[in-house]
């Protein structure tokens, strides 16, 4: 009795404000990200109405690339967010308590229309992991801790409102607590929830147009040594999809990501690619990234790829200052073709 009424009284609360708490300070970054980011646009306002607008609608640039896939996820949140706010259960407690706040509720039939229609969308997310090995692979066990953790209290609630599992043992008795202990479940999990671009090592060469287009420099790479290092600031992104429109290699990836300590490392960069870069055949400068010449390589194979663009230059100068007449005669005379462009390896000649 206890612990039921500290589940639906100070807890509810707390997990309650933790949520308010999560979305504000989200809100407020994603905001200031978006005002820094329009410092060099000539129309900043409309720049501004237009990238926060985007937030709450399905023209996320990452939404041309899986068209069927995008609405269905925004379907799912619409129903996520409506259902829970104008639940007439929910807005009828919302007026028995201290504030007596009441808003018209949804039709009750509507509201169990969106609620199976969220389980549906959940477990087509669920299947369509398992079914296809490319995402299979690169799905984590959080992937699906997130699905669940959003479903069981709609799950929970519908069995509530309809008594579906009334005659099961101990879960009939307890169907109302365990629907708000799973509905907190959700606000805690909702208010340590970040966004995420994830580089699929598999696919991604380490190209960098990613961060070239993305407009917050939340995405940001460095060459040091032997690598290409690419960071991600969690509170710097806005969701923008921008990253995943660029990719060539359909690489990037937007995905969430949930973590307590993330909350509290505001100005913390994550590390997450590392890419090793190759070497110039001719003088040794690191010029390129290794997947990138390798995936070229595939296609051109000689030489002239594995110098670095300066060589590339000074091969072409001395080749036309052997083509010049005031050299000629005095020097051996040159190829058909500049040095660069000769077959010198890895180059099939039938
Ligand atoms: S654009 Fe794609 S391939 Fe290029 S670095 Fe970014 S994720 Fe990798
Ligand atoms: S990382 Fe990608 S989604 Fe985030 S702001 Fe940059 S381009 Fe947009």
């Amino acid at each position: 009795m206890y612990f039921e009424s500290f589940v639906e009284g100070p807890l509810l609360w707390i997990t309650f404000l933790l949520l308010l708490v999560g979305i504000a300070s989200r809100l407020t970054f994603f905001s200031l990200s978006i005002i820094r980011s329009s410092q060099d646009k000539d129309f900043k306002l409309g720049y501004q109405f237009a990238t926060f607008g985007r937030l709450f609608l399905p023209f996320h640039r990452a939404a041309v690339r899986k068209p069927l896939y995008a609405i269905l996820r925004y379907i799912f949140h619409i129903c996520l967010i409506v259902v829970p706010i104008w639940l007439s259960g929910h807005v009828s407690l919302w007026l028995e308590s201290r504030f007596e706040w009441e808003w018209t509720a949804l039709p009750d039939s509507l509201a169990d229309w969106m609620t199976l229609i969220l389980l549906g969308i959940a477990v087509y997310f669920i299947v369509r992991r398992l079914a296809s090995s490319y995402v299979r692979m690169n799905t984590s066990k959080n992937d699906y801790l997130l699905i669940i953790m959003a479903v069981l209290p709609f799950l929970s609630g519908y069995f509530l409102a309809h008594g579906t599992v009334d005659e099961v043992p101990f879960i009939g008795n307890y169907i109302g607590t365990i629907h708000i202990i799973t509905g907190e479940a959700m606000f805690v999990f909702v208010a340590f929830l970040f966004c995420r671009t994830r580089l699929n090592e598999s696919r991604c060469t380490g190209c960098a147009s990613c961060e070239v287009s993305c407009p917050t420099g939340t995405l940001e790479s460095n060459d040091q040594g032997k690598l290409r290092i690419f960071n991600y600031s969690h509170y710097q992104c806005i969701c923008c999809g921008a990253c995943v429109n660029t990719c060539p290699e359909d690489a990037a990836e937007l995905r969430h990501e949930f973590g307590f300590k993330r909350f509290f490392q505001i100005f913390s960069k994550q590390r997450i690619r590392d890419v090793e870069m190759e070497p110039c055949l001719s003088c040794g400068a690191l010029y390129v990234p290794e997947p990138l010449l390798d995936k070229i390589g595939k296609t051109f194979t000689h030489d002239y790829l594995r110098t670095c663009p300066n060589c590339r230059k000074k091969n072409h100068m001395e080749f036309y200052r052997k083509l010049s007449p005031w050299t000629k005669g005095t020097q051996e005379s040159p190829k058909a073709c500049p040095p660069s462009y000769l077959p010198m390896r890895n180059t099939q000649i039938d």
